[in-house]
């Protein structure tokens, strides 16, 4: 089967990719419903994971989602080309495959199946979320495709205090009438998207549809109803496509790290939403510093706290989101990733570099808007289409035109999707690699006397995070203390030790200093002791048990020595 990511996939073909890719890949893929959507599309998540070396609950995993957002498409084309990365490369790159032997990956392409569907079909309608009836109707927008063409383009009106122009570079092109713009230096327009307005007033000119579902304001954290935020859903938790992912993550507690991605500007954007850094536990920001720094070596986009530098107003926060609850509520090291952005693509890089993600869409110099105009020509021709007048059936006389939204400003033109998306697979599995790993350092068997033993065994942490992984999982209760089994064959006797040892919590290489002076403590291993009696020649199984660093087994041959 074709897969290719010069294209997009619509969710019912990105699931045929990934039932194929799962068919051809049988022993790392597998396929969960974990739920439907509103509409009863059932909804397929992708495990990665060797199951010859385990079950996938049993490692440290990595979560990674898309398409929250119904037009945030290049999302799930994200989580798609992660998938098919691994099926492809496993066995050949050996860091991937080692990490897909030690670690589970969790990729659910498609949250919002209904909203996506909407946003690619033939006669497309674009829609914030979910597609359930939310709020009151009234005199608002409703986007979609009203003229048949199989897109949705601008709509303008001619209108003497309109706040837009037609640009002198291109007629196709609109740009904002300057603050200074005199009405006789017209014409000027009043600018829409491409859209109904099924309870028009006759007067005035609606705005878009405002009462449509949010799915990334209705996690149940800090959840805060419409009057306050819009969008939210009619309690946290309340939408169907929620449930399914936060009732995955609750009974998932070996996930550790999470990516949710959105479309667009270029950044990793983490929690809090609400409050500073100095808030967050101290140990658990210097971790996040860690992801990021990953994140903007392997795909050079900034990396913010959403409540610091991604506010879409500077006076409001926003709540709800998946990024909070997944590490206030479960401690996993979560970051959400808006992919693709038009103006930097287009050379404007103070955007970024100044962390202006948000100011820059309310002002920017003429001169940024030129760019973005020859970019789009170089590379997006066909997203610019020529205006025409159309019998608008509510707002009489329009022209439809303008820039097609979806492959230019929400996503990447398709040529340039699988460049935006290659390097976050480099960055998804760098930050896997820090995943804490659970190993037998040393096991001594010692004959003491007859039919009786001592059994030492030491377990480390290989890996990088601690065995909790972040200090919120631990405050949360969401990480339980490693658990050390000992399994003795019938007729064998416990005489010293407990069969289940509880051990705490082994550190990682992520708490030691960089000082070259510095020591470096073995906080990482514990040692645990038995004294058995048992017949010769008989075997003994201990396991250890962490949520979030695995769980491993080994098997001890008792002998005495002759
Ligand atoms: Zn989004």
């Amino acid at each position: 089967m074709e897969i290719q990511f010069d294209t997009y996939y619509n969710f019912e073909e990105i699931v045929a990719r990934i039932k194929w890719l799962a068919q051809q890949n049988p022993q790392i893929l597998e396929i969960i419903e974990i739920g439907k959507s509103h509409e009863g599309y059932s909804v397929p998540l992708v495990v990665i994971t060797n199951k010859n070396t385990g079950a996938h609950r049993e490692k440290p995993a990595f979560w990674l989602d898309g398409n929250i957002h119904s037009i945030e498409i290049t999302s799930s084309a994200m989580v798609l080309y992660f998938i098919h990365r691994c099926s492809m490369e496993y066995g050949s790159d050996s860091f991937l495959t080692e990490l897909i032997d030690n670690n589970t990956f969790y990729c659910l392409p498609c949250i919002n199946p209904d909203g996506m569907m909407r946003a690619l079909a033939a006669k497309p309608a674009f829609y914030r979320s979910g597609v359930r009836k939310y709020g009151e109707d009234g005199n608002y927008l409703y986007v979609e495709d009203i003229d048949g063409d199989g897109r949705i383009l601008q709509m303008r009106i001619e209108d003497p205090t309109g706040d837009w122009k037609i640009s002198p570079l291109d007629s196709r092109f609109m740009i904002k009438r300057a603050p200074t713009d005199r009405e006789s230096e017209g014409p000027f327009y009043r600018l829409f998207a491409e859209g109904l307005v099924p309870e028009y007033d006759g007067e005035t000119i609606p705005q878009i549809f405002p009462h449509q579902l949010d799915f990334n304001r209705n996690f149940p954290i800090k959840w805060r109803p419409e009057g306050e935020q819009q969008g939210a859903g009619d309690f946290g938790g309340s939408e169907i496509e929620v449930q399914n992912v936060i009732r995955f993550i609750a009974k998932h507690p070996n996930i550790f790290a999470a990516i949710t991605y959105h479309t667009y500007s270029r950044v990793f954007i983490r929690a809090y939403s609400d409050r500073p850094d100095s808030e967050m536990h101290t140990s658990d920001l210097w971790m996040f510093e860690d992801l990021e720094e990953i994140a903007r070596n392997t795909t050079q986009y900034p990396t913010v706290s959403g409540y610091h530098d991604f506010k879409y107003h500077p006076k409001e926060i926003i709540s709800g989101a998946f990024d909070d609850w997944a590490y206030e509520h479960r401690g996993i090291f979560t970051f959400t990733v808006e992919l693709w952005d038009l103006p930097t693509a287009a050379g404007i890089s103070e955007k970024n570099d100044q962390k202006n993600f948000i100011g820059w869409f309310r002002k920017h110099p003429t001169t940024d808007d030129n760019k973005i105009l020859q970019f789009v020509l170089d590379n997006a021709p066909h997203t610019l289409a020529e205006w025409r007048e159309f019998d608008h059936p509510q707002l009489g006389k329009v022209e439809i035109g303008g820039l097609e939204h979806l492959f230019s400003w929400r996503n990447p033109p398709q040529h340039l999707l699988e460049d935006e998306l290659r390097p976050h697979f480099d960055c998804v599995m760098q930050m896997a690699s820090l995943a804490p790993k659970l190993e037998f350092y040393q096991q001594t068997v010692t004959p003491l006397d007859d039919h009786l033993y001592k059994i030492e065994v030491i377990l480390h942490n290989s890996g990088y995070f601690s065995t909790y992984v972040s200090h919120q999982a631990k405050n949360m209760q969401i990480v339980k203390p490693i658990y050390v089994d000992l399994t003795l064959p019938a007729g064998a006797q416990l005489i010293s030790g407990k069969k289940r040892v509880d051990i705490g919590q082994l550190e990682g290489r992520s708490n030691k200093n960089s000082m070259t002076y510095y020591h470096s403590p073995t906080d990482n291993r514990k040692k645990i002791e038995w004294i058995v009696r048992i017949a010769d020649d008989d075997n003994i199984t201990v396991t250890a048990k962490s949520c979030k660093a695995g769980s491993i087994e080994c098997s001890l041959h008792l002998r005495q020595n002759t």
